[in-house]
């Protein structure tokens, strides 16, 4: 009886000591120190026995129990512990380690071109406004001494508002989608006051769509109207606007050219950053400009008629305007070599988040 109690010792502390989990641990228990477990099962074997020899067996099967219960305890304890351990080593948290990230956008590269395009005229005085983008065909074209039918509005490819089935009109004349930021200069004028140093930066809208051009994109219209303006001053703006935007060695250049709206009216051109002006690179032919210069937009001095349309004097006031394309002007800078400008407005991040 002593050895198999003292076996059934020996057996139960070698199980303990190889337990690792909580699950083994209560099977370990369960099978020797359970209510039907085997130590329970020794001591009901006692009972077989004689007085003298069960006093003494039952001495020894205590002291055994006694010694499998502390080892219970003892590997209890040890489980415990290295649970903690296993679970402090998972959840450790090193503070210095740098955080995630969250996704953060930023402006579209036309955006940001409009906010540094009205920083840079801010800057002598230009004052940025905002005139309606849907408006009438009076601000749009005749305020602007284009007369109704005049031919030079072919040149516009303009959308009009219709409503039910009707072309729209308006107070003055048909409600058209702006094809210029132009629109400005006569609402401009007539708010009254003077000196006028606007900066118009809208979206306009013409029936067209390739890859070269789009049938909505942005423009920003100069306009300083003043006693005594004259070419020179044009010439100064847009000198300091270039150098500004483009670099301090661009240099610009007014060619004749022809506008209803002003008298006398340029095209505005600055010389081929590629190129560096000579129109050749490495004796051939520059492959971006003419004879080293690049169209950037029209100018020139506002007509006489259209100060009129404005309720000024022709012989008090005089002006200079100039329209020019955001998209154009900053993918001349940006040297963003894209076959379709469309690709602006495609909403590809593989293309926008690049800016
Ligand atoms: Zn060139």
């Amino acid at each position: 009886m002593q050895d198999v109690l003292l076996q059934l010792q020996k057996e139960a502390l070698d199980v303990f000591l190889k337990v690792q989990t909580p699950e083994e641990l209560e099977a370990a228990r369960v099978e020797y120190l359970g209510r039907k477990g085997r130590l329970a099962e020794a001591m009901k074997d006692l009972a077989a026995l004689d007085v003298d020899a069960r006093r003494d067996a039952g001495k020894i099967a205590n002291d055994v129990k006694r010694t499998v219960e502390a080892s219970f305890a003892a590997t209890e304890a040890r489980i415990v512990e290295s649970a903690a351990e296993d679970r402090q080593a998972q959840e450790w948290l090193d503070v210095s380690l740098p955080g995630v990230v969250p996704a953060v956008g930023h402006l579209h590269l036309t955006t940001q071109a409009i906010d540094e395009i009205s920083d840079i005229f801010a800057h002598i005085g230009f004052v940025r406004s905002r005139h309606p983008e849907v408006d009438w065909d009076y601000y749009a074209f005749e305020s602007l001494n284009m007369p109704k039918e005049h031919p030079a509005r072919d040149e516009w490819e303009t959308f009009f508002a219709e409503d039910e089935g009707e072309i729209a009109l308006g107070e003055k004349g048909k409600i058209v989608l702006t094809p210029h930021t132009s629109n400005g200069q006569v609402r401009e004028m007539e708010k009254g006051v003077l000196p006028i140093r606007m900066i118009n930066i809208g979206k306009c809208y013409r029936r067209q769509a390739s890859a070269r051009h789009l049938p909505m994109f942005h423009q920003f219209e100069g306009l300083m109207v003043d006693t005594n303006v004259s070419v020179t001053e044009l010439k100064g703006v847009f000198d300091y606007f270039v150098k500004r935007y483009f670099g301090a060695n661009r240099e610009t250049r007014l060619r004749p050219y022809h506008f209803r709206f002003t008298e006398p009216s340029f095209e505005l051109d600055i010389s081929c950053a590629v190129c560096d002006g000579t129109g050749k690179v490495d004796g051939v032919k520059c492959k971006l400009c003419k004879g080293g210069w690049l169209e950037l937009g029209g100018a020139g001095m506002v007509h006489p008629n259209v100060l009129k349309a404005g309720g000024l004097d022709p012989d008090v006031y005089t002006g200079f305007a100039f329209g020019w394309g955001v998209e154009r002007t900053m993918m001349m800078r940006s040297g963003i070599n894209i076959d379709d400008i469309r690709t602006l407005y495609k909403n590809d991040l593989r293309f926008l988040s690049q800016f």
